[in-house]
């Protein structure tokens, strides 16, 4: 007798309204604060609490042991929902986009070739079209990837191709340069080592105390680059930098570049989506001018990790980007697969997750989470100002704020927060200074969750 390999339709529906039953409760928990924001069970007690080795070893879960071992599984998690998850530029998923991922694990419509899922490659081609829209690249191209650091990649990718188009066949040439702030997300500097570059080309753009692109300086760094003999392949400036959450002049960058022929590329991993504010648009003035713009959806537009989008100003740049052949993938007219534009094969559906997003809450919702979110953190900014202690560099534009309290270890005070549980946010070093970090990313952050912040900082602190 063979065991029957196909679903058991009953067990399905009862596992699948347990997952409802527990994530509601853990949601509903977590975004109400009931809970810590953070546990750090180390992983030998955790897989031991968790019955991991057993489970490997016998399997037998059934829809009641599944929905205990869910719970622990939340409990034990960092709850991104929480009003004092304050940390990471991770989304506090919306409900629709949790529905696409469920969609997605039991259908599979991978996305490789048009074939393998209609319906999912219909959408990400909607979803592109309108993100294009949104941009402003009415000629453009897109393709929606794994997150923002595989995006950057593809996108340079494009701009290598473009600046030398026979690299794909016969190899780099050893004189291209890749021109970047020091402050860009480190994904930029990576892609340029994967792409053959070397790190060594990456020209650091001079910057404002602050790490912001000084555009009067921009022709300086393109004489040295050309002095040095190198041929600038890119110039990346950031629609919202990771460590602060400022946004470059992309208009004057986006001139400089036009007028020297340099490919411009925009990494709005983190702040494209304030596009869709009203209250905020104007942060990405002259970004129409980008030869190329990433723009991760799992940070600002609340679908779980990874949904980024690469969105070219001329659509054939992204065709050109890759120009391998397989037989059994590529063949004849191809007009519907976007294959031909990813460095993945096989990849999720995940145009479905920013779809249910947009459908459910609309482009204005969307744009109202961003500016709340937004708020939020200049709030968090006019509130430290007014106490005793703490310093805030700068007014935020966006929801990442950077700030430190006292002389004395700021890390310390973070590892403190996160051992109790109390708030999960993170550190950077600014201008060789480590400053504490709150991003807002839960709608659950209110002031009550600001001002307990503020009152927890100084006593984890050394006194003033
Ligand atoms: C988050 C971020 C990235 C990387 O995106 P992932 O989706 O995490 O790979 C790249 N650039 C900037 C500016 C970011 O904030």
């Amino acid at each position: 007798m063979t065991a029957n390999h196909s679903w058991d339709i009953d067990d399905f529906v009862r596992a699948g309204e347990a997952t409802v039953r527990r994530l509601a409760r853990y949601v509903g928990e977590s975004q109400r604060g009931e809970t810590p924001v953070i546990r750090r069970t180390p992983p030998r007690e955790l897989a031991e609490r968790l019955g991991l080795a057993r489970w490997i070893r016998d399997g037998g879960m059934t829809a009641e042991s599944y929905e205990t071992f869910l719970d622990t599984y939340l409990a034990e998690g960092t709850r991104l929902h929480h009003p004092a998850s304050v940390g990471h530029q991770t989304a506090a998923p919306d409900f629709p986009a949790a529905l696409a991922d469920f969609v997605h694990g039991a259908s599979n419509g991978t996305m490789a070739v048009y074939e393998m899922g209609a319906s999912a490659a219909t959408v990400e081609l909607e979803v592109l079209r309108w993100m294009l829209g949104k941009v402003g690249f009415p000629e453009g191209g897109g393709v929606l990837t794994h997150g923002g650091s595989l995006a950057n990649l593809t996108a340079l990718l494009a701009a290598r191709a473009s600046v030398a188009p026979d690299a794909w066949t016969d190899g780099v040439p050893g004189d291209l340069a890749l021109l970047a702030p020091p402050s860009a997300h480190y994904s930029i500097t990576r892609a340029a080592a994967i792409l053959g570059l070397g790190e060594r080309a990456v020209v650091p753009l001079d910057v404002d105390d602050l790490g912001r692109i000084d555009v009067a300086r921009l022709p300086g760094a393109l004489e040295r680059t050309r002095r040095a003999g190198r041929r600038p392949m890119a110039l990346v400036a950031a629609a919202g930098a990771t460590a602060t959450g400022l946004y470059d002049d992309l208009r004057g960058v986006g001139e400089f570049c036009a007028g020297h022929g340099l490919w411009f590329h925009v990494d709005g991993a983190h702040g494209a989506s304030a596009l869709l504010s009203d209250g905020h648009r104007h942060l990405l003035d002259g970004v129409e001018l980008a030869d190329s713009i990433i723009w991760d959806a799992h940070k600002m537009l609340r679908t779980s990790s990874l949904a980024a989008a690469v969105l070219v100003r001329r659509e054939a740049d992204l065709d050109a980007a890759f120009r391998q052949r397989a037989s059994y993938l590529f063949y004849g007219d191809q007009e519907f697969d976007l294959i031909g534009r990813t460095v993945e094969c096989a990849k999720a559906e995940l145009g479905l997750k920013i779809f249910l997003n947009l459908a459910w809450r609309g482009e204005r919702g969307l744009g109202e989470h961003v500016a709340g979110r937004y708020a939020t953190a200049h709030r968090f900014w006019e509130l430290a100002r007014e106490r005793p202690g703490f310093h805030c560099p700068y007014e935020p534009e966006s929801n990442i704020v950077c700030f430190r309290y006292g002389t004395g270890d700021q890390a310390a005070v973070r590892e403190r927060m996160l051992a109790e549980g109390s708030f999960h946010l993170t550190s950077v070093e600014l201008g060789g200074v480590r400053h504490l970090r709150v991003t807002v990313m839960s709608p659950a952050t209110d002031d009550k969750t600001l001002e307990a912040l503020l009152d927890r900082v100084p006593a984890l602190s050394p006194p003033l």
